[in-house]
């Protein structure tokens, strides 16, 4: 191993074991990078430039699962009475209206795992481009339903790069009613800290979750070292850099 070499999951443990370690950067309370070592593994594949489009697939998808998980965890339950094969007893299941929001197209790949974890959550696409000349988002696919009536949204991106997708979907629901106490929460697999500053100056009260969050965007608007266009390594399209 090459000297000075810090791997993730050491880094991860140091970071576990020490609360104020010397390279910390201050991060906004509502960004929460996964440092679950199933992640990490998981994480290291993605990235791979040689991991092929079905397996990459495959990882997009274990990868939403425990993020999703992670995401879940101050979900309401309700109460729910059940009969074991030994006593009836009090159990507990999903007390939330969930509406899941994948970005098109790269968001398509974390809807099926995000389904399993939450089988009543209803799936919401949306399409968004960038206008080359305002270089803003534009909606082009809005599959919303009339009324926001639901408790949770879940934004599905793969990507937090500039923030420009996420902003406008975040602006998107809460035009359309999902406020206070309706919350909105960010599932992407890799962050970049210009996409973290832009949403959470935009919208403080979203939370994001990711799998890492990465060093910097470069010129053409892709992360570093980030794992290239996430749409195109699901869907075996173009090459990526
Ligand atoms: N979108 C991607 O798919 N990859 C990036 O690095 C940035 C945006």
């Amino acid at each position: 191993m090459p000297a000075g070499y810090d791997p993730p999951q050491r880094r991860a443990t140091r970071i576990a074991a020490d609360d104020t370690p010397e390279d910390a950067v201050a991060q906004p309370p509502t960004l929460h990078v996964s440092q679950h070592p199933a992640v990490l593994h998981k994480l290291a594949i993605l990235r791979d430039e040689e991991t092929e489009p079905k397996k990459f697939r495959e990882v997009v998808r274990e990868l939403s699962w425990l993020l999703g998980y992670e995401a879940l965890a101050d979900a309401r339950v309700r109460p729910l009475t059940i009969r074991t094969p030994i006593e009836e007893m009090e159990a507990a299941e999903l007390g939330e209206r969930i509406g899941l929001v994948p970005i098109l197209r790269a968001g398509l790949g974390m809807v099926d795992a995000m389904l399993e974890l939450m089988p009543t959550a209803q799936v919401w696409h949306l399409g968004l481009f960038r206008d080359e000349r305002t270089l803003r988002p534009v909606e082009y696919y809005n599959k919303l339903p009339d009324s926001a009536s639901v408790d949770l949204c879940l934004i599905l991106d793969p990507m937090l790069a500039t923030g420009g997708s996420a902003t406008a979907a975040i602006e998107v629901l809460k035009k359309w009613g999902a406020v206070k106490p309706v919350r909105i929460k960010l599932v992407n697999l890799i962050a970049a800290p210009e996409g973290v500053e832009a949403v959470t100056s935009a919208h403080p009260d979203v939370e994001i979750h990711c799998a890492a969050l990465d060093r910097q965007l470069n010129e053409k608007g892709y992360i570093m070292p980030g794992l290239g266009d996430a749409g195109d390594r699901q869907f075996g399209t173009g090459s990526s850099s």
